[in-house]
């Protein structure tokens, strides 16, 4: 019994478990559920037609975001469906490979959400990832890490082609999902600390709390393989994952320069590339890897958003919107 490469496995019995962490990440899936719906998107749409509510640099980096974030999830979705799936023959991990295809789809149904709600052109915003130099560059980058398992020829049989399947995982769950992701929450996150687009920056947390867990599980995934598959964790390799995690940190930095040249709210530009750092090496170490970069986190309420206990996040949610019709605050 192993978590690939194992052809013994039937995908249709998940009785007895033997990864019971992935269960363990399904039940805490549901225990998550959201819909971007239940996020009033009602004092967002004053702001965006007030001039002055949100200046003209905060509305092109809201839109850069949801340029990016709208075509990432579909990228994300695609790759558990149509490559992760096929060679994940173990039943409690399809289970949450399939809770977090929902996920996505949720998360695609956020940003079509604000489209409408907010009445943008969902052609600029659907187009970015072809037209902005950085997005494409971002989505080029894991999608080259993971063209070689859409084949449909793609087997993992030895080490050389689960070292290929592991690089698709770090591709997604640690780059896209990981780092990628990040400098677009904080800055999300941001405005709606300072009252600037609360509906979108809520929608912004709830995905960042599905969005940890399905890093959590991709990391949980790739040390499993790594300890069945001991020979496939070479220096040459690891070296490889961390050169391929500094070439992210370098993209990240630089969408978020991109995005936020003069800084924002009182964040720095360089305060958003310590933040990207800080990050990557969390995922280094969640990886067995050593860190590379060593700064220390200078959105400590970034960790206070995601690490709060879910049920607590949610009871707080309802409490406070009854309070302050909309806003809430968990920091
Ligand atoms: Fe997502
Ligand atoms: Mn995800």
């Amino acid at each position: 019994m192993s978590i690939i490469r194992d052809n013994k496995t039937d995908p249709n019995k998940i009785l007895p478990m033997t990864y019971l962490w992935a269960r363990e990440y399904y039940k805490s899936g549901v225990a998550n559920n959201w819909t971007p719906e239940e996020v009033s998107m009602q004092r967002d749409v004053e702001q965006w037609k007030t001039p002055d509510a949100v200046t003209d640099h905060e509305r092109k980096l809201i839109m850069l975001n949801l340029g990016f974030f709208s075509t990432a999830e579909s990228l994300t979705a695609n790759n558990i469906v149509l490559a992760l799936y096929r060679h994940i023959t173990n039943s409690e991990c399809r289970q949450y490979l399939l809770r977090q295809a929902f996920e996505e789809a949720i998360h695609t149904d956020t940003f079509i959400y604000c489209c409408d709600s907010l009445g943008l052109d969902p052609d600029e915003i659907y187009t970015m990832y072809e037209r902005v130099d950085i997005i494409k560059e971002k989505d080029d980058f894991v999608v080259s890490l993971t063209k070689s398992i859409f084949d449909p020829q793609f087997e993992i049989v030895d080490d050389a082609t689960t070292q290929q399947f592991v690089k698709d995982l770090i591709g997604y769950y640690v780059i896209m999902e990981g780092i990628f992701f990040y400098a677009g929450f904080a800055m999300m996150l941001s405005l709606k600390r300072h009252k600037k687009m609360v509906g979108i920056g809520e929608q912004f947390e709830y995905i960042m709390r599905d969005e940890s867990l399905h890093l959590a599980f991709g990391c949980d995934l790739i040390t499993t393989i790594i300890k069945e598959y001991p020979s496939i964790w070479t220096d040459a390799f690891k070296q490889e994952v961390v050169g391929l995690i500094k070439k992210a940190v370098e993209l990240e930095m630089a969408y978020a320069i991109e995005a936020c040249p003069n800084g924002l709210l009182g964040i720095t530009s360089k305060q958003f590339c310590d933040y990207v750092q800080h990050i990557a090496d969390r995922r280094l170490e969640r990886l067995g890897l050593e860190k590379v970069y060593n700064k220390e986190n200078p959105f400590l309420w970034m960790s206070e958003a995601t690490d709060l206990s879910k049920e607590k996040n949610f009871f707080e949610t309802r409490v406070t919107e009854y309070q302050s019709g909309g806003s809430l605050d968990w920091d």
